[in-house]
Formats: structure tokens, C-alpha cells, sequence
């Protein structure tokens, strides 16, 4: 079966474009394509060109981006995959918090979409029961005196099925097989993309604490033992959760060390 006859149905743009401007994102323009090398690509690409920020959503990736080169399972019209723009004054020491605040504002989505108990694995991913069902990622560009122009791109399992999932090289899951109701891929695309404009919008440096213990909240591995992986070296102490700039505190047996997202990946030990 080729991926225009596949049994999913495809995203509405007409109706998603209609959706956004009553979320006032006008200015944002819509991106739709069937296939797309990367969302993230898609948004940046734009912004390259237009100036303008925009909003990226296809029904297949075909070079769907991870962290450090890392690729993204991205089969047709089965999972959501989405990338937005923003323009925003931030220091550079709080970019590390935006993949943390996109987290939470996906939790805050799901849940208002019936999918509770979902969390968050430090410093981009969306987790159920110790198996990942998304992943956030971030770029960004100096943009202006004092800010950077954002991407934020996630995507999440919708409707893969158990034997595609066996097929990435961590355990995974989707929102199909956490909950059997009824899913409206569309309707959670929508509700995603309306948390996360406004949790990073409404994001300044007063939201730090706040963002901090929303964290602790949501984090999948709270206050257990982990490992931290660095280039073969592997660390291990009790997660402390995250400091102002959104590196992670471990607590080892020679004291506290923090990490950067750029340097390690963590495994749960427990
Ligand atoms: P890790 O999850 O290993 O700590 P990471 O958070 O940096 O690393 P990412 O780079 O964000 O991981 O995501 C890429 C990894 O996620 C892939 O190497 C693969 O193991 C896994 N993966 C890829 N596609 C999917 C998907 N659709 N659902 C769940 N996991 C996926």
C-alpha cells in the first residue's frame, strides 16, 4: 500500500489554518505538506527567506530529526509531527529551559486531551510507564539585540502500532495504546500547538521557580537512581531535578554535578 492509500486519515489544513487564526496565530503562516524532510528544516527555511515565523506539520518526516544527529521515526499520517516558530527575548543561559517549558506545556495538552500520567524524561522527551511516546526538539538563531528566533519541534506517537514501535532502538509507545477511546489526531495537534505558544510566550525570567517545580512534577525519573551517559563514560547518582538554567542536578557520592542537554543522555536504574 503506498503512503497516499494508507488507511489514516490525513490532517484538514483548511480547517487547521481556520483553528489557528481563532487562536489569534495569524501571523504565523502554515506550513502543510504531506512529506517533509524535517519540520524544524521547514520552519527555519522560512524564516531564512520571509523573516516571518511559521508553523510546520507533515504526515510523514522523511529526515525526521533527533538530538546530536539522531534520526525520528516518522511513518505516514500515524503520529503528529510539528515544528513552530518564535521570536522571542530570552538569554542565552535560559535556552536550555525552553525544551523543559515545551515539555510541560505538552504534558498540560494531553492531559486536557484525556491522556493523563504522561511525563517528561530530562531534557526532551515525553514518556508513559518508562516508554517514550515523543520527543521535543529545539533550534535556535540569534535574532534581534536581544533575543533568538525559536523552532520548537515536536512529535508524538499517535496511532504506531506495537510492531512498528519494536522497531526503534528504545522502548516507545503511543497514545493508541495507552488509551482506547477514540483519538483525533487533529484535534491534539491543536491543543499542542495552543499550549506551547503559550507556555513559552508567557515564559520570562519570573517563571523560572515556578517552571523548576512544574518540572519536579512531571519528571518521569523524580528523586530516582539514574545514570548519565557522556561519550562512554557513564555516572550515576539520584536525580535532583533541574537548576535555574535547566541542567540537570544529579546528586553523586563526591556532591552535586550538573549537565548540560548537549553533552549526555540519562537512563533510568530503577
Ligand atoms: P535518549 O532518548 O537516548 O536519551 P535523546 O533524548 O537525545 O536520547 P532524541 O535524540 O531526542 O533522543 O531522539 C532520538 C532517539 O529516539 C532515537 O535514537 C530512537 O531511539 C528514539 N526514537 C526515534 N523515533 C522515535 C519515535 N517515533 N518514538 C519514540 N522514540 C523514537
Amino acid at each position: 500500500m503506498s503512503d497516499t492509500e494508507c488507511a489514516f486519515e490525513t490532517l484538514q489544513p483548511e480547517e487547521i489554518e481556520v483553528a489557528l487564526r481563532s487562536m489569534g496565530l495569524s501571523n504565523h503562516q502554515l506550513q502543510y505538506r504531506e512529506v517533509s524532510e524535517s519540520t524544524n528544516s521547514d520552519v527555519l527555511n522560512y524564516y531564512q527567506t520571509h523573516q516571518q515565523p511559521s508553523i510546520a506539520i507533515c504526515e510523514k518526516q522523511t529526515a525526521g530529526k533527533g538530538r546530536r544527529g539522531r534520526s525520528w521515526h516518522s511513518p505516514f499520517a500515524q503520529n503528529i509531527y510539528c515544528s513552530i516558530g518564535i521570536e522571542k527575548t530570552i538569554a542565552a543561559g535560559q535556552l536550555g529551559l525552553m525544551s523543559i517549558v515545551s515539555g510541560i506545556a505538552l504534558c498540560r495538552a494531553l492531559s486536557t486531551c484525556g491522556f493523563d500520567e504522561i511525563k517528561l524524561k530530562w531534557p526532551n522527551d515525553l514518556y508513559h510507564q518508562k516508554q517514550k511516546l515523543g520527543g521535543i526538539l529545539i533550534e535556535s538563531k540569534p535574532a534581534g539585540n536581544d533575543g533568538y528566533f525559536l523552532v520548537i519541534g515536536f512529535g508524538l506517537n499517535v496511532f504506531m502500532s506495537r510492531q512498528q514501535l519494536d522497531e526503534i532502538t528504545q522502548a516507545a509507545t503511543s497514545l493508541s495504546l495507552i488509551n482506547q477511546n477514540e483519538i483525533n489526531r487533529q484535534q491534539i495537534l491543536l491543543t499542542a500547538i495552543e499550549a506551547v505558544m503559550a507556555e513559552i510566550q508567557n515564559f520570562d525570567e519570573s517563571s523560572i521557580p515556578e517552571v523548576i517545580q512544574k518540572f519536579m512534577r512531571n519528571d518521569a525519573f523524580h528523586q530516582q537512581s539514574i545514570a548519565v551517559l557522556n561519550a562512554g563514560d557513564e555516572i550515576c547518582g539520584v536525580n535532583k531535578g533541574i537548576n535555574p538554567s535547566g541542567l540537570l542536578r544529579l546528586a553523586t557520592e563526591e556532591g552535586e554535578q550538573t549537565f548540560s542537554a548537549a553533552e549526555i543522555s540519562l537512563r533510568g536504574l530503577e
